[in-house]
């Protein structure tokens, strides 16, 4: 066992003396996830029976006036306002309701911290953002762009391809004013109830607080935007985790690392806010331990070739009762603080509708293409679910099928060939191992927009697919610590 020369030697001459492996390839949660992308093709993707199924009304029909309803669309962060605008385009009566005082989302960085560090407290004032103060994107401003409002073509102050958070939320301000999307929001007004009302038809209920004054409005339709990144997820899971005594916090309660200085800290993720964070710690802890359950465990520690205080372990194995925490790959260390850096839970807790949609281990569902509940469709819809992949452009791309879908210019298929679809989808997670939390991963896979895009007859410029591609494979090429690097050698200006 290394634990007792961990504790009494500095852990560079520890490790050194041990033959361990250099640094993995940290982004592994890429490549691994290559193989769930193909998973994901075959099912969320390629539905031919539905390419095409673009029906305009045609002049003639009864029908073929547009329809235009009152929508209801909860939060007004990146999802909120676009899904506002598009719906407004379609001349639907919109409200949006944002519970903050300001609107931008995850993008409006508030520095305050919940009093439960691990968010496990469900009485708990719940802080919505989950940025951290140094935080800058993870993706050049190219691709967190609208097709016709584009990133790129501004600056706000900071001229970075890859800008801090600042910077998005004055452009989502700029997007917001431009399009009189802020005028259709109700600030300070929280949705607290959107239930199915009982009658023939599908409408909604939706009960929100302003100020502590209830009211209840009903509404024709409700786009729910309220978010991914709020609820923790802590990695509970971990045999002895529950009875240790030592402090314990969660990556959305973290804003400057000056809590770590000269601690020895078990960080556990792999994605990009533990790769971001593990570099931030550092530059102040005394040692950060590194350890990732999935998707490939590693199996032994390495060395970071850059931080000479940060280690890649494997999966811990278990926390012992004399406080020691031991890894799969034998060591073990003893830590002043766990950092889980493990994502979020979904979380849709206003909504009420009798079973038909729920949440099962992060998945929302049954959702055709994670947007419509097939039973409620298109009455009932959910922007901004996939993970990993060109959020902005698939919210756009989702926003304008929901808008044209309320206003009858685009037709859905079958509820029931809505529901095998989906059964495909997650069979083929399933039947490949894969976790239902994986059900909304997308990441590389531009068939999801191409998909989306045919149903729009929208033309997404290939250059934004390519560019996003490129990213990947300077994440893959070089490291975490070089990606942006690669990437501006090639795009910036
Ligand atoms: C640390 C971190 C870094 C990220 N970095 C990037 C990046 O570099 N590039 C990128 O493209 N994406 C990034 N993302 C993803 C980011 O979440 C999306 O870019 C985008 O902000 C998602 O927008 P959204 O509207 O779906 O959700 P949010 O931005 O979370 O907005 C949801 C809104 O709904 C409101 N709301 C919630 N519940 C209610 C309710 N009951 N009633 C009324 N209002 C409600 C909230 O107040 C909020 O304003 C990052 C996320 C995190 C957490």
């Amino acid at each position: 066992m290394l634990k007792d020369a961990v504790a009494s030697t500095t852990p560079s001459a520890t490790l050194a003396n041990t033959g361990l492996t250099p640094w993995h390839n940290e982004l592994s949660w890429i490549g691994n996830s290559l193989e769930f992308c193909q998973l994901t093709k075959k099912a969320l993707h390629t539905t031919p029976t539905y390419l095409g199924a673009l029906r305009c009304k045609e002049e003639g029909d009864p029908s073929a006036m547009a329809t235009s309803l009152k929508v209801a669309v909860v939060g007004a962060g990146v999802a909120g306002l676009i899904a506002a605008r598009e719906l407004q385009r379609e001349s639907h009566q919109v409200v949006v309701f944002e519970k903050s005082h300001r609107l931008g989302g995850t993008w409006a960085y508030d520095p305050r911290v919940e009093s439960d560090l691990l968010g496990l407290d469900q009485n708990r004032e719940i802080i919505h953002g989950s940025l951290y103060k140094s935080l800058r994107t993870n993706l050049p401003r190219q691709l967190m762009s609208f097709t016709d409002f584009k990133f790129s073509d501004k600056t706000y102050g900071d001229e970075r391809l890859f800008p801090g958070h600042e910077e998005v939320l004055k452009f989502l301000e700029d997007f917001a004013g431009s399009f009189e999307v802020t005028e259709l929001i109700r600030f300070n007004t929280a949705v607290t109830r959107v239930e199915l009302v009982d009658s023939d038809i599908i409408e909604f209920e939706v009960e929100s607080k302003t100020n502590g004054v209830n009211a209840v409005e009903v509404f024709d339709a409700v786009v729910v935007c309220n978010g991914h990144n709020s609820e923790p997820r802590p990695a509970f899971d971990i045999p002895g985790i529950e009875t240790w005594s030592k402090k314990q916090m969660h990556s959305h309660n973290y804003h400057v690392p000056e809590p770590f200085r000269d601690q020895i800290v078990v960080l556990i993720g792999n994605g990009p806010t533990a790769l971001d964070l593990s570099r931030e710690i550092a530059t102040v802890a005394k040692e950060v331990h590194m350890s990732s359950r999935s998707p490939a465990p590693y199996a032994k520690v390495s060395k970071s070739q850059k931080f000479s205080n940060i280690w890649q372990h494997a999966k811990i194995d278990c926390i012992n009762k004399d406080g020691t925490i031991t890894f799969e790959d034998g060591i073990s260390i003893d830590a002043y603080i766990i950092f889980h850096c493990t994502g979020y839970k979904s979380h849709v807790p206003f909504l009420k509708t009798n079973g038909i949609v729920s949440v099962q281990e992060k998945r929302i569902g049954p959702l055709y293409k994670l947007v419509f509940p097939p039973q409620l469709a298109p009455r009932l819809s959910f922007v901004g679910l996939p993970e990993k992949s060109l959020t902005f452009l698939i919210i756009e791309c989702q926003s304008k099928w929901i808008a044209k879908t309320l206003s009858t210019k685009i037709s859905l298929p079958s509820k029931d060939q809505m529901l095998r679809d989906i059964k495909e989808h997650h069979g083929d997670i399933e039947d490949d191992g894969f976790p239902k939390a994986y059900t909304h991963f997308l990441e590389i896979e531009n068939d999801y927009i191409d998909w989306m895009s045919t149903q729009l007859e929208m033309n997404v410029d290939k250059k934004f697919t390519d560019m996003f591609k490129y990213l990947i494979h300077c994440f893959r090429s070089g490291n975490f610590d070089n990606f942006m690097n690669l990437f501006e050698l090639k795009y910036g200006v």
